[in-house]
């Protein structure tokens, strides 16, 4: 208990000290503030997520523990320094030259951090997360719920995006109610914690290849946790942050509002242009809604369900159930 209070104080601690450097000291401001400025990010937000900046050295936040008297080996299991592995008593920052944002546990203590990059062509990840540690897993923590859990339960739906500068344009945009699994696919305990606030999802990822596979994978897992699902799509190339940015707040809670669909429509259409007059691929299709609806764990929504596939790819409704029978069977 002491080694995982110890991990919180140095977590705080740091994320203090890379808030102190993006708003006070001189490369923190020109570097990483303009950054987020120039990606539309207010100070509101900016303070709100508790943002901040490391800066391009080996050593400055090792030093600056040192000096405030924290013990290497914290640093070393929050995962803020890395071991030397030419000389394994020297050690240095994980986190250099980048955006910070600090991760939050549901009650509002920081965990770990993720952090940008701000070369336009570093060859080290765009992205890097804080390992796991005692106090951050990072598969059951969703970024941004802290600051969206009351906005979660009063809306009676959670958005969920991909990435952190997702869920900072939509909150700034109004849009409070939204998380990210950040880089990881969703997992079971992510899903439950969104259990715990609401029983509506709505998918907001990437519109490209990797975002609308990933919401496909989504789509059956949250349902599977009892979660109803819908799904918004945006066009090529946009993800939630550029497509706000680029239309507005209003418009973008238009386009929420006009193109949120459920998981069967969301499905049936995806395949649809290319199924619609071949039968064996519209075949495919139907059994792929199937198989997804066969996910679901209340009965009563699952014939809700069948009904609806019935009629979206008009085939009668007793076929359809001979045929999901089957496929669960198959499966089991
Ligand atoms: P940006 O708009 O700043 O370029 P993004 O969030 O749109 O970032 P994506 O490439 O769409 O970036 O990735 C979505 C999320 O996946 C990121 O926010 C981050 O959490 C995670 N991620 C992306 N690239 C990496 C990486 N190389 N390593 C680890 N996680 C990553
Ligand atoms: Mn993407
Ligand atoms: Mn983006
Ligand atoms: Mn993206």
């Amino acid at each position: 208990q002491n080694e995982k209070d110890s991990q919180f104080i140095v977590s705080n601690w740091a994320k203090d000290h890379y808030q102190k450097l993006l708003h006070e000291s001189e490369e923190g401001e020109s570097i990483g503030l303009s950054y987020l400025m120039q990606r539309g990010l207010n100070q509101t937000t900016i303070k709100t997520f508790e943002l901040g900046y490391s800066l391009d050295q080996w050593d400055d936040l090792l030093k600056a523990a040192q000096k405030q008297g924290f013990e290497a080996k914290y640093l070393e299991k929050t995962g803020l320094t890395i071991v030397r592995e030419d000389d394994p008593n020297r050690r240095y920052d994980r986190f250099r030259g980048r955006v910070m944002f600090p991760i939050h546990n549901v009650s509002g203590r920081v965990i770990g951090f993720g952090a940008r990059t701000l070369k336009a062509n570093d060859k080290t990840a765009k992205y890097l997360n804080s390992p796991e540690s005692d106090i951050y897993h990072k598969s059951d923590v969703l970024y941004g719920l802290f600051q969206a859990r009351q906005a979660i339960r009063s809306e009676e739906v959670c958005y969920l995006v991909e990435g952190y500068l997702d869920v900072l344009s939509l909150h700034q945009g109004g849009i409070k109610n939204v998380v990210a699994s950040s880089g990881t696919s969703l997992t079971e305990s992510q899903i439950r914690l969104i259990g715990r606030y609401t029983d509506n999802v709505t998918v907001l990822y990437d519109g490209d290849a990797a975002g609308i596979r990933a919401s496909l994978r989504g789509i059956d897992m949250l349902l599977e946790g009892a979660l109803n699902v819908r799904v918004v799509l945006f066009p090529d190339g946009d993800d939630p942050d550029s497509y706000i940015r680029k239309v507005g707040d209003q418009r973008f809670k238009d386009y929420l509002e006009k193109n949120s669909q459920d998981f069967i429509s969301f499905k049936t259409r995806l395949v649809s242009q290319e199924a619609a007059h071949d039968p064996v691929k519209k075949a495919e299709a139907i059994r792929d809604v199937l198989q997804s609806i066969a996910k679901v764990p209340d009965p009563i929504k699952r014939q809700v369900f069948l009904q609806q596939t019935s009629t979206t790819f008009g085939i009668d409704e007793q076929v359809l159930i001979t045929e999901y029978n089957k496929l669960v069977k198959k499966d089991s």
